[in-house]
């Protein structure tokens, strides 16, 4: 059991200046009943603590450490574009680049734009769609989160779950009566609610492998459906895929469907770690923002050149690699373990992976829904979670995130970590 002295009295100096000690709520470990590890520095597949613990790395920052941490050749783009300037409030050719990187691999985006965080960009994407069609309504699903927008912060999943708050205090009901949720992967509930307002539907926005309800991919008929249904009423159809994006594989969840939606928002893995969104699509439908069209859309750091050089370096390495194939058979073997493991002690488990994203349920059934996952134990799930983090296994805190592997974690890393689960699962996790 590490030792966490120093992470229990940073966070309570932290609980003294920020709301709940953290700058986002998973971070505060609220819904395991743990106390936050403050980490120093990464290194590959691994992270380090203010204690001096090592942990072997599944959230990868949620995302974007996808060739592991601290990756030398994103590091020095970044000093080298910190000695030429860290920000000019003016064009660069780095835009140019990351732009370019995306648009090869992303076929449904012609034109983008980028903004400094995922929020903004799948906020920018409904103003946009309702900009585009002159309509209101948006359909979104529920367990899927989009960000902290405000016409999005409903039946949200991820954080907004973890506390258990159906939506927000703070977002006028005038505005959340425009969007519409829905369950996911339910093609018939979808239907019928497109049918009764398919007239004033500006867009559905869905994110088509979910990461925000645990791990739930969409199905290829709930996915064909929203795009032949958008397509039929001139809506727009918007894949946030801001945690997919470059996750998956290289055209993203879209590329692995075969769907082209009219706007696509991406975040986390583009900025290569620095706070980076960005959202593309259609030419004509992208040519309706600021400063050609009329949709008002701006960003005094976006396209900030320490967070481009690090975004292109990153995209560079991917496509270089392609690693997604290798991800997905790493995360394959771990959850293979790890079902072994359960199935052992006669504890229901069930897993799922696509690339690089993964997650594990404690349940026999492997969740379709947000509804599926809400129902997997969560008792077990807080003992398991708690335990590994306190033995050096840093999993998502929550039943309500998905897991993250990189290019890092070898057959070392997954064999000490299907070890130390052993263990633990030996010592009984489900005693209280
Ligand atoms: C993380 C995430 C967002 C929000 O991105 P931020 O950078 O945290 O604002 C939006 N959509 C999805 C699917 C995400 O996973």
């Amino acid at each position: 059991m590490h030792n966490i002295e120093k992470s229990i009295a940073l966070f309570d100096r932290a609980k003294s200046l920020m709301p709940g000690g953290v700058n986002s709520p998973v971070r505060a470990f609220k819904n395991i009943n743990g106390n936050p590890i403050f980490f120093e520095k990464a290194k590959g597949a691994y992270l380090f603590d203010a204690d001096g613990n090592e942990y072997i790395d599944y959230i990868g920052s949620w995302g974007p450490m996808i060739m592991g941490h601290s990756h030398p050749e994103v590091v020095n783009a970044i000093k080298n574009q910190a000695d030429l300037g860290t920000s000019y409030g003016a064009p660069t050719g780095l835009e140019s680049d990351v732009a370019s990187l995306i648009i090869q691999c992303i076929p449904s985006i012609e034109k983008i734009r980028m903004v400094n965080s995922g929020t903004e960009a799948t906020m920018s994407t409904i103003r946009l769609a309702r900009g585009y069609t002159n309509k209101n309504k948006i359909i979104k699903f529920d367990g899927c989160y989009h960000g902290h927008v405000d016409s999005l912060l409903i039946k949200a999943g991820s954080g907004v779950s973890t506390f258990g708050l159906p939506d927000s205090p703070g977002i006028p009901k005038d505005l959340a009566k425009h969007t519409i949720t829905c369950p996911y992967n339910d093609v018939e509930a979808f239907e019928k609610i497109f049918h009764e307002i398919k007239d004033d539907l500006a867009a559905v926005i869905v994110e088509p492998v979910a990461g925000n309800m645990g791990f739930v991919p969409g199905t290829k008929k709930f996915l064909e459906t929203l795009r032949e249904k958008t397509s039929s009423s001139n809506s727009l159809l918007i894949f946030d895929e801001v945690m997919s994006g470059f996750r998956v594989s290289l055209g993203g969840a879209q590329e692995i469907y075969n769907i082209k939606p009219d706007l696509t928002a991406l975040g986390k893995v583009i900025g290569g770690g620095l706070p980076v969104g960005a959202f593309g699509g259609k030419k004509d439908i992208m040519d309706y923002l600021a400063p050609i069209g009329p949709v008002y859309q701006a960003g005094t750091l976006s396209g900030n050149p320490l967070a481009m050089a690090a975004g292109s370096t990153l995209l560079n390495l991917i496509i270089k690699e392609n690693p997604f194939e290798l991800l997905e058979a790493n995360a394959k073997e771990l959850l293979g373990g790890m079902k072994n493991i359960m199935d052992t002690a006669g504890i229901p488990f069930s897993t799922n992976q696509i690339g690089g994203m993964f997650g594990f349920f404690f349940s026999e059934k492997l969740p379709n829904n947000i509804t599926d996952v809400s129902a997997s134990d969560d008792n077990i799930f807080a003992l398991f979670l708690n335990a590994c983090i306190r033995n050096g296994i840093y999993f998502a805190p929550s039943k309500f995130e998905a897991g993250f592997i990189s290019t890092k974690h070898g057959n070392n890393e997954i064999h000490k970590t299907l070890e130390i689960i052993e263990n633990i699962i030996k010592v009984g996790v489900t005693k209280k």
